[in-house]
């Protein structure tokens, strides 16, 4: 069996080129980039601050919550810098913050909340908070992780490329007994970045658009100042990606197996 798939790629290869072989293998290989969330009970969408599963991820989070998928959120910092009110003090803004997130995963139907309250803009890119992400994986056992993309290439947000490269190096050590030997491995199945600008999987949502701009409504002290502008923002990224899906909206991801993680170009070229 091994023998003749080589002997098919090595054929593609001749006639396309290594890296489209490689992709079309890679395609009937690992099922989930065709659909990253077949079959998936629990999720764990990761974010750096209060509002950003929604803004990258809301309306395929409340879909998959109406499927009857457990969504957990992980939200590393406490939001607590997000303002331009220069007479805000930062506590007070993480409590807010704090609320409106509350309210936002409910109207998504989210499950739990889990919170690292690390101060705003200063996420440290470590072992420590690693080790954090990676006993909340162990905890929850997700099939699939969610996270910012680190590798977008101009975010210059420090808490969105902290947040993702350690959620991804923490999905990678999750497996791993020998890593915190404290509590149970367990291997998540998929990655699935939002924020992403190379996006290989779109997710239509017609039906839950509208509630993830509700959520985000919910994110007050964030939006209410520049709704307008953003809810069209936001709903011509969906426009777009959904002309391209063939619905009206959708979301766009960059899905990665969790095998690919590591020392496999499959990872850029898929
Ligand atoms: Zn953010």
């Amino acid at each position: 069996m091994q023998g003749s798939l080589a002997d098919e790629v090595h054929e593609l290869a001749a006639r396309l080129g290594a890296h489209e072989a490689l992709v079309r293998v890679a395609r009937e290989l690992f099922e989930e980039l065709a659909n990253p969330f077949e079959g998936c009970t629990r999720v764990l969408c990761v974010q750096p601050h209060p509002d950003d599963c929604e803004y990258g991820a809301g309306a395929t989070l409340a879909d998959l919550a109406d499927r009857g998928v457990e969504i957990t959120y992980l939200t590393l910092t406490d939001g607590s810098k997000g303002t331009l009110d220069p007479g805000m003090e930062p506590r007070r803004l993480a409590e807010v913050r704090r609320r409106e997130q509350e309210k936002a995963a409910g109207i998504i139907g989210v499950k739990r909340l889990v919170w690292l309250d690390y101060p705003d803009g200063e996420l440290p890119y470590g072992a420590e908070v690693r080790r954090r992400i990676l006993g909340v994986i162990r905890g929850v056992k997700p099939d699939v992780v969610m996270a910012p993309d680190p590798w977008l290439m101009y975010e210059a947000h420090p808490d969105h490329r902290h947040g993702g490269l350690l959620t991804l190096e923490a999905v990678m050590f999750s497996p791993l007994p020998l890593f915190d030997r404290g509590s149970q491995p367990h291997s998540v199945r998929t990655v699935v970045l939002y924020y992403t600008a190379k996006p290989n999987y779109l997710h239509p949502v017609d039906r839950t658009f509208e509630r993830k701009l509700e959520a985000l409504k919910a994110h007050e002290s964030q939006f209410a100042h520049t709704w307008q502008t953003f809810e069209l923002y936001v709903r011509v990224l969906a426009a777009a990606y959904g002309g391209q899906a063939g619905s009206k909206y959708a979301e766009a991801f960059r899905v990665l197996p969790a095998l690919l993680l590591h020392a496999s170009a499959l990872s850029q070229l898929v």
